[in-house]
């Protein structure tokens, strides 16, 4: 795989949501590390500025913004395009989890993580895709998870959410693929953050007892996917879900 990816009049720039930590953070250390510039979005301005000091100021940004909110959002894509000229790659990552029975979910956990997980992706996608058409060249990831396509108990509307993301990254990736601009979704099993240490501990255990690699995944294995994903030697795959859950869902 070709790591420094170039691209006629500077550095491709790419914005991932999300990049506060967890998976999110190690996709823009991965990213930079393409030689990318990548501006990182999520709520907490701190934690944004601490992955930020570890990527170096010159290779990243900081945007800190609720992505719940469509129209800040939009905005935060807007000025990316406005200080950097171009916008290449777009990473959906920012996720919530409100687990509750179905019985038992109210309007307010199920309406907070579709407004998160999903409507947020078609926002920032919507408002990518004309500076991506402009430089003729575009890559979309969007963090999904194997309970898109299993479904999962206490999950209804995490679930639907990220099997909603798997149906606009197709829809998408059909619309754009004469534009080289690829979308696709990358859905992980369990990995090791803060998300899955909220999992209270008889669940966790028995997450090592499906998984048949007997252990969690890393951060930095969802965000190798990614990098491939948004790297120029995959310019031919497109509206795909690629699973990395260590065999959890294999079939
Ligand atoms: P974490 O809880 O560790 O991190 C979530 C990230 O999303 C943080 O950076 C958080 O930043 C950001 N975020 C949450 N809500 C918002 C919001 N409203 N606006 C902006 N940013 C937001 O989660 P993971 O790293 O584990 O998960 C990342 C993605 O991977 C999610 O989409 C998740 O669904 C998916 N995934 C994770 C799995 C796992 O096992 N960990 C399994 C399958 C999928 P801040 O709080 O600063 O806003």
């Amino acid at each position: 795989m070709g790591n420094k990816d170039s691209a006629a009049g500077g550095a491709r720039v790419a914005v991932v949501t999300g990049a506060s930590r967890g998976i999110g953070a190690q996709i823009a250390k991965a990213l930079a590390d393409q030689g990318r510039h990548v501006v990182l979005v999520a709520r907490n301005r701190e934690r944004l500025e601490a992955v930020q000091q570890e990527i170096g100021a010159d290779k990243s940004s900081v945007a800190a913004c609720d992505v719940s909110d469509g129209e800040a959002l939009a905005q935060v894509i807007d000025q990316v395009v406005t200080d950097h000229k171009r916008l290449d790659i777009l990473v959906n990552n920012a996720g919530i989890t409100r687990d509750n029975l179905l019985l038992r979910m109210t309007d307010a956990e199920f309406d907070d993580v579709i407004l998160t997980n999903l409507r947020s992706a078609f926002i920032a996608c919507r408002a990518a895709l004309r500076p991506m058409m402009r430089g003729k060249w575009g890559r979309i990831i969007n963090i999904g998870s194997v309970a898109g396509n299993t479904g999962n108990s206490g999950q209804a509307n995490y679930a639907a959410a990220k099997a909603g993301l798997i149906g606009l990254t197709k829809s998408l990736a059909k619309e754009m693929a004469a534009k080289k601009i690829t979308a696709n979704v990358v859905a992980p099993g369990f990995i090791e953050t803060d998300m899955t240490a909220e999992l209270p501990e008889q669940v966790r255990a028995g997450v090592l007892t499906v998984t048949p690699m007997r252990r969690y995944g890393q951060p930095q294995e969802i965000a190798s996917a990614v990098a491939y994903l948004a790297s120029e030697d995959a310019g031919f795959i497109t509206g795909q879900v690629l699973t990395v859950d260590g065999g959890l869902t294999m079939s």
